[in-house]
């Protein structure tokens, strides 16, 4: 596990940037979604996979609309505990910027494979069970294996959850833990 997160901790001060460094899993595998606004706003989708957080950077979010398919790029595995971080990363550090917990819960797997081998063979199909997301989403793997910057799709299955008039990414902008927004955030960490 420890190796899983050589490239997360390469690539920071933790001391400085104020990041969680480890965590473990509670037994049930959960998501977070955290709105990072950083050197381009994105959502950063992660999901509890064999100790860690595998992660994806979603420039648009992810959609309630199954007829939505949403550009998803494989970003550095992270610790459990980053699940709980919410804050701003400081200038100077990889990623500067506020961080907000825009939605987070457990998940079921949905599909016949385990989520280690899903992320392997670029297949993977979850439950969420969030404040703001509900119900199966798939992420399906559309670049090569090892390819440096993995290209996903992140799309929502068709469940009684998907609803092509739900737009949560603008009309629930705030954060499910505090319900502040990024520019509170911000202001309150000055
Ligand atoms: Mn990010």
């Amino acid at each position: 596990m420890a190796d899983k997160l050589k490239e997360y901790e390469k690539r920071r001060d933790l001391k400085k940037s104020g990041e969680p460094s480890g965590g473990k899993s509670s037994g049930k595998p959960i998501f977070v979604i955290q709105k990072h606004d950083a050197s381009s706003l994105h959502y950063d989708f992660r999901l509890e996979i064999g100790g860690v957080l595998a992660s994806w950077a979603v420039p648009k979010g992810p959609s309630t609309d199954p007829s939505e398919k949403r550009l998803a790029i494989r970003t550095d595995d992270h610790p459990v505990d980053y699940a709980g971080f919410e804050g701003v990363i400081p200038e100077g550090e990889y990623g500067a910027g506020p961080v907000l917990i825009w939605d987070r819960g457990d998940i079921e797997n949905l599909d016949d494979d385990s989520l280690t081998t899903g992320l392997k063979s670029g297949h993977i199909k979850v439950r969420l069970k969030g404040g703001k997301l509900k119900g199966g989403y798939a992420l399906t793997r559309t670049s090569k294996p090892g390819a440096k910057q993995e290209k996903w799709l992140l799309i929502k299955m068709d469940d009684d959850h998907a609803d092509a008039r739900r737009n949560p990414i603008s009309t629930q902008p705030e954060s499910v833990e505090s319900g502040r927004d990024l520019d509170e955030i911000a202001k309150d960490e000055d």
